[in-house]
């Protein structure tokens, strides 16, 4: 298990003039956990979020970040935001110079980097949040989900290793707001632990390896999100609602059905639990496969190369290059959210299907369908993207394994 990266004990704090907004918190949180505040407005989420990089400092208890206590002076809270960047809910708010460039270059410059260190870090930020050829740009012409990049992109631009978002998706459409989750995803895997306030349910409960309910300033449940939700008790006492798949898994087994051990925490869980009801083969034709095209290797000749020769059902996309490479080659997307579970719900009905990624991601999509078919006992075959010539030579028939 990952060592703790943060930690309260039995924090308050009221502001002036104020109510307590937080009275007597403990938790802690390990290095890579994605975890998610979810409580309704009021609850004292986005307090305790501006308290992890020393924004508010707490009136009593001790607030410790990699085992070592908060320190608020101004060399230690450099330090500490370097370590722990903030998004804010509105990005503009956070946002403050003429250009893309300039903007996401503030927080390195003001770390002390040499111009060809700031360069860099820009370039890489920007390429990790989807906006390269956006340098130039002025922030208030952007779109609302682009206005959100910058503004991570700024963050990612200091390389801290916790990043702390307030309401990550507020003011996004549907679509805006899976990009941006995807791309929290993706820095997790890369690493950074990741902290969210929400008071959406259905965002949090798939996401999160833990949630942490809060009302009125207090933690009402602390846990994994089957057990954090499914205390209905305290998602009731907190206003909010069960997730979906919790409500129906509820639902079925008050009728009695068998439903196994494990509470569903995706569509593809769910289906898993009404295949054992039905109980009958899960499977009535052969299995689909899923290709895994790392496009950071595949040039786009091979790829369009290889979707001409090889019929796919459905093309996924995680990671922002991923879709960016989608885009630039006009391939249409049918996933770009939740991409592996829907890869595997099609090689179940016997269906293949592409997923285009980025090599961060290579590894998740194989961990995924590995642990898939641990506890199903169906594999599901992955198959590694082969440039069509190779494919041609290995197999003539369009697999390679
Ligand atoms: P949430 O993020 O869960 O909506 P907040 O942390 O914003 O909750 O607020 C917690 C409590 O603190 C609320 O009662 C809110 O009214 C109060 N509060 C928040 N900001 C301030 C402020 N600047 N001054 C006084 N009270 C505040």
């Amino acid at each position: 298990m990952s060592s703790i990266i943060l930690e309260a004990r039995d924090i308050r704090y009221r502001y002036p003039r104020g109510m307590e907004a937080i009275s007597g918190i403990s938790f802690h949180i390990r290095k890579k956990e994605k975890i998610a505040l979810v409580g309704p407005n009021g609850a004292g989420k986005s307090t305790l979020l501006t308290m992890f990089n020393g924004m508010i400092r707490p009136d009593s208890g001790i607030l410790l970040f990699d085992n070592e206590p908060v320190c608020y002076d101004a060399a230690s809270l450099r330090i500490l935001r370097k370590r722990v960047g903030f998004v804010l809910q509105n990005p503009d708010r956070q946002i403050i110079a003429p250009t893309v460039f300039q903007d996401v270059a503030f927080g390195p410059t003001n770390l002390g980097y040499n111009e060809a260190e700031v360069q860099d870090a820009v370039t890489h930020a920007l390429r990790h949040t989807g906006l390269e050829g956006f340098e130039r740009r002025p922030p208030h012409q952007l779109s609302g989900g682009e206005k959100k990049r910058v503004a991570i992109a700024g963050v990612l631009a200091m390389d801290p290793d916790v990043l702390v978002f307030d309401e990550p998706t507020s003011g996004l459409d549907p679509s805006g707001s899976e990009d941006i989750m995807e791309l929290l995803d993706e820095l997790n895997h890369e690493g950074k632990t990741i902290i969210i306030s929400t008071h959406d349910v259905e965002l949090a409960y798939p996401w999160a390896d833990r949630a942490i309910l809060m009302l009125g300033g207090k933690i009402l449940q602390e846990d994994i999100p089957e057990i954090a939700f499914g205390n209905t008790e305290s998602v009731r006492q907190a206003h909010l609602s069960l997730p979906t798949l919790l409500e129906l898994h509820s639902e079925l087994r008050k009728r009695g059905y068998f439903l196994g051990g494990r509470k569903p925490r995706t569509v593809l869980d769910m289906m898993q639990c009404i295949e054992t009801i039905l109980k009958k083969a899960p499977l009535q034709k052969p299995l689909g496969t899923i290709t895994v095209c790392n496009v950071d290797r595949g040039t786009q000749e091979q790829l369009s190369g290889w979707l001409a020769i090889n019929r796919v059902a459905s093309v996924g996309a995680m990671g922002t290059r991923a879709k960016q490479r989608a885009e630039s080659q006009q391939i249409r997307l049918d996933f770009t959210y939740g991409v592996i579970d829907k890869c595997i719900l099609k090689a179940l009905l016997g269906e293949n299907s592409l997923i285009l990624t980025t090599e961060s991601m290579v590894r998740r999509i194989g961990e995924r369908v590995d642990a898939y078919c641990k506890e199903s006992g169906i594999c599901i075959p992955v198959l590694q993207f082969e440039s069509p010539e190779n494919q041609v030579q290995d197999s003539p028939d369009g697999g390679v394994q």
